[in-house]
């Protein structure tokens, strides 16, 4: 006896949308019936454009080709972000992704550091990071290092054009029997016994998409778990107040950086992006302290080129769903929630919020302890990165805007408070259960804003003064020596993966 096949309804076919259902066509090969709905009347928000490694995990398991996919999206590589003017004016800092120098016994790295650092003897943390020699001489490599075996691997994400992203997965999905349905949904039908969603009406005659389980993808809007089921939206603006970008491509820049930059502005923080064939360029700001007419002048008075069109104005509230899994319907995407793109975190979270769902994957019938257990896991990963992302605003020591001094005192979630105390007390980090953020990212992230430790392990202590500078310098010139060597970011993309604008 065959059973008829589960129908798993996708609303929306922005990056969220096609992601969920290149992953579905790919591991739910029997027994499920995908379909995905999308309006190109409204189409997708069209941003989105800096990623961290975790997107070499989705790409490869779905066996996606790297290069192909590069010259699909023109696509660039990214070894870290450069945070410009954030502790103060004139000072610069990366979260290189990768390994910061090497732990020492029991001792991480950083306690070796910091006693280097009171001796008035350590040079920058970068130093020490592969990622970020590499990126700040503009060059690119995969594989194992090419001048040490001692050194560590060289982790990397990539700038695309998430369109682009989302047009490539979609040839994937309908590859795999994912069915695409066009049209604009108008109304949303309950059951009236379960509460549930059961189907979804489209403009323009009697058609109608009957589903058992619903992914909302439906970006900011939320259609089905917000306007239809009215979950309700835990606002974390209090925290992270910037409420408005503005988003301006511009022509390439001579020099093809392989990261993300950060910079901090009067009342935000300006993104440069580069990609083969344009910069992506934003101001996130908050509209509190600064009008959109001085927001718009700040960024066109801030790109590497010719602005290729006008700025586009996008809102948004910090903060997330109050359930991203809500009777039958999974929140994916913007429509989970949202937390302004300095950490490049949304694509991650779309991503996780899948292999989560693929885990606890939901039947016909919908199970409350997996229901509790899938939104338990998202608002623990949406809260540790939202605390990551608070970090940079608290720990400012900018006096120019009222913006920035607010920043500074405001109060902040426990957690983080915590862990800032136990930084800076003795330098100890620990990475919570699954957070997203390691040790190492946070580590850079509390000196980067200047949050320098008092003190540090005692067995930092134990060497000699003279064998941890030669350690420390040991480890410096190595990295040196292999970001030496590496290729030109530009000449390793022409090699390849160009686009074909570039090739
Ligand atoms: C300013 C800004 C910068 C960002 N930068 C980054 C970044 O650098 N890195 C990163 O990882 N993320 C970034 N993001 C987040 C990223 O853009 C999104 O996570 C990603 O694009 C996914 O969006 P989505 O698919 O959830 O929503 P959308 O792209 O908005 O897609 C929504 C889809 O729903 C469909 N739809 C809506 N209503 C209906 C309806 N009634 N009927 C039929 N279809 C409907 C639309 O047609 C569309 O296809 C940024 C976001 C913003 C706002």
């Amino acid at each position: 006896m065959t059973t008829a096949p589960i129908r798993i309804v996708i609303v929306g076919g922005g990056a969220a949308g096609w992601m969920t259902a290149a992953a579905f066509g790919r591991f739910l090969e029997r027994g499920y019936a995908i379909t995905l709905v999308e309006s190109d009347e409204i189409g997708a928000i069209g941003v989105g454009e800096a990623t961290i490694p975790q997107i070499n995990l989705f790409n490869h398991a779905l066996g996606i080709d790297e290069d192909a996919f590069l010259r699909a999206t023109q696509g660039t590589f990214k070894l870290g972000i450069e945070f410009v003017d954030w502790l103060r004016p004139g000072h610069r800092y990366m979260h290189a992704f990768g390994a910061v120098g090497r732990d020492l016994g029991l001792a991480g790295f950083q306690h070796y550091w910091r006693r280097a650092h009171a001796l008035g003897k350590a040079s920058p943390l970068g130093a020490f990071a592969l990622n970020e020699a590499a990126a700040r001489a503009g060059k690119m490599r995969r594989g194992p290092a090419q001048t040490s075996k001692t050194l560590p691997d060289m982790p990397y994400a990539f700038h695309f054009d998430a369109s682009l992203y989302a047009r490539f997965l979609r040839r994937y999905a309908e590859a795999r029997g994912v069915e695409r349905i066009e049209g604009r949904i108008v109304d949303v039908a309950l059951n009236s016994e379960t509460g549930h969603v059961a189907s979804l009406k489209l403009e323009g005659g009697d058609r109608t998409v009957e589903g058992d389980v619903f992914i909302d993808c439906s970006g900011f809007r939320g259609l089905l778990i917000e306007q239809t089921l009215n979950t309700g939206y835990e606002d974390w603006s209090r925290w992270l107040p910037c409420d408005r970008a503005l988003a301006v491509p511009s022509a390439s820049a001579a020099d093809l950086t392989p990261y993300t930059r950060s910079t901090a502005r009067a009342a935000g923080w300006q993104w440069r992006i580069p990609l083969q064939h344009r910069i992506g360029n934003g101001y996130v700001y908050c509209s509190d302290h600064l009008s959109d007419d001085q927001a718009a002048a700040t960024l066109l008075a801030n790109l590497d080129g010719a602005a290729l069109a006008d700025p586009r104005q996008i809102r948004f509230t910090a903060g997330k769903r109050r359930k991203m899994w809500n009777r039958n319907v999974v929140a994916v995407g913007l429509s989970s929630g949202f937390m302004e793109p300095l950490e490049s975190t949304s694509i991650h979270l779309i991503q996780s919020a899948i292999s989560r769902l693929l885990k606890l994957l939901p039947g016909r019938t919908m199970i409350d302890a997996d229901i509790a257990e899938y939104n338990r896991q998202s608002d623990f990963e949406y809260e540790r990165i939202r605390d990551f992302i608070i970090l940079h605003y608290k720990a400012n020591q900018r006096d120019d805007t009222a913006f920035w001094r607010e920043r500074r005192d405001m109060p902040i979630p426990d957690t983080l408070a915590a862990k800032i105390e136990l930084f800076a007390a003795g330098s100890h980090i620990f990475r919570e259960h699954e957070e997203l953020f390691t040790e190492v990212a946070w580590m850079q992230v509390m000196i980067g804003q200047g949050v320098i430790p008092v003190a540090n392990h005692p067995l930092a202590d134990q060497i000699a003064e003279g064998e941890l500078l030669e350690y420390l310098g040991l480890i410096e010139a190595l990295i040196a020596r292999e970001a030496a060597a590496m290729p030109d970011h530009r000449a390793f993309i022409a090699a390849h993966c160009a686009a074909p604008s570039l090739a």
